[in-house]
């Protein structure tokens, strides 16, 4: 790995913010609508907000997602005060789709 590839990659960890408020359960709604629980994930230290396996989270925890420059683009349930969310993406509208379902609630794991 040349050192502007770890540079590239210390820039982009940089930007969370550790608040932990991704590592909610999340429910969307029949119109896409996103609203978090206050189900943590088990390895969230709930007080300092801290990953309790951060190091080992993708081998430990494979529902954890790594959130690249690309998915973040993609993901709609992200606070919209996330550090990697604020420099990529602005609100999806919700896809016709879900305009469709009718009242049917979805899981979002904490990531
Ligand atoms: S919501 Fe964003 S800034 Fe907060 S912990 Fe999750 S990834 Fe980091």
């Amino acid at each position: 790995m040349t050192a502007d590839v770890l540079a590239e990659a210390a820039d982009w960890d940089s930007r969370c913010k550790q608040c932990g408020e991704c590592c909610f359960e999340k429910i969307e709604d029949e119109r896409g609508n996103i609203f978090y629980t206050r189900t943590a994930c088990r390895f969230l230290d709930v007080v300092s907000r801290e990953c309790k396996i951060f190091e080992r989270r993708f081998e430990i925890n494979p529902s954890c997602i790594k959130l690249t420059p690309e998915l973040v683009q993609t993901l709609r349930w992200l606070p919209r005060d996330c550090g990697y969310r604020r420099k990529h993406v602005e609100p999806a509208a919700p896809s016709a789709k879900n305009k469709k379902q009718k009242h049917s609630l979805r899981t979002i794991p904490g990531k």
